[in-house]
């Protein structure tokens, strides 16, 4: 692991921590240590850890925010990585929004909301990423993630490559279709998703936005 540990070292921002313990990392403030721990500040970084772990032959595990894992009190041999700092998040051209895999989900909610892009509010109170999300398809209120994510960039292949693959609706059961249909060797489940972009179909006032936000989170 020393190998690993000097090669992360070279290529993050942060120092990579060794023996973490993940209860620092879960919502349920549950698991024991990640024999090394980092987090990507961009994607270029999120590339090259996840090249490095190929090479190695290291093991990879990806957290968004740990809000809906349990980790073992044993841990999680290799590299645990968690995008949280992969946070970016963008207004784009035709009511679109595009966010890192690390952003907050409810940070997306509220930048819809106070750019009058209606339907997105069911998830400000939801917690984590929008990489865990993605790969949740997280939901509240009859709506889920599906209904607005318009495209999501993956890490697959081989060679460490980025691909963006666009789709219209995305449901957990026409994900699987969708990515054999790009010919993608490894199954969705084992992608790691580094962004998606969502797109809104119906303008409203902000401030009735913001209001309809204020009441999901104080129910
Ligand atoms: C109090 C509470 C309330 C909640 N309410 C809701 C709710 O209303 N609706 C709902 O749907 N869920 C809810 N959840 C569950 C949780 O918020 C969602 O599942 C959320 O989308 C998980 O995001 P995360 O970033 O925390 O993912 P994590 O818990 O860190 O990871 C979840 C899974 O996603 C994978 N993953 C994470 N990031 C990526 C990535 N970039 N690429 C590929 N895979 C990735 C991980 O490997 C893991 O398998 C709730 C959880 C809590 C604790």
């Amino acid at each position: 692991m020393k190998a690993i540990y000097s090669a992360l070292e070279k290529i993050l921002q942060t120092k990579p921590l060794t023996e973490e313990p993940l209860s620092r990392h879960t919502s349920f403030r549950v698991g024991g240590p990640a024999e090394i721990f980092v987090k990507p500040q961009t994607t270029k970084e999120m590339v090259e850890i996840w090249e490095t772990c190929r090479i190695h032959d290291i093991p990879l595990t990806l957290l968004g925010d740990g809000t809906n894992v349990l980790v073992s009190d044993a841990g999680l041999k290799g590299v645990v990585v968690s995008t949280n700092q992969m946070n970016a998040i963008a207004l784009c051209e035709n009511h679109c929004i595009r966010a890192q895999a690390g952003a907050r989900l409810s940070k997306v909610a509220e930048t819809a909301c106070k750019a009058g892009l209606a339907g997105f509010e069911f998830a400000s109170g939801i917690p984590g990423t929008v990489g865990g999300a993605v790969y949740m398809n997280a939901g509240a209120y009859g709506h889920d993630i599906g209904e607005f994510c318009k495209s999501v960039t993956l890490l697959t292949g081989g060679a460490g490559h980025v691909i963006g693959t666009v789709f219209g609706v995305m449901t957990l059961a026409s994900v699987t279709q969708i990515f054999i249909t790009a010919g993608l060797t490894k199954p969705w489940w084992q992608q790691i998703f580094v962004g998606a972009m969502f797109c809104f179909f119906v303008l409203f006032q902000s401030v009735v936005l913001l209001r309809r936000r204020r009441r999901i989170l104080n129910a």
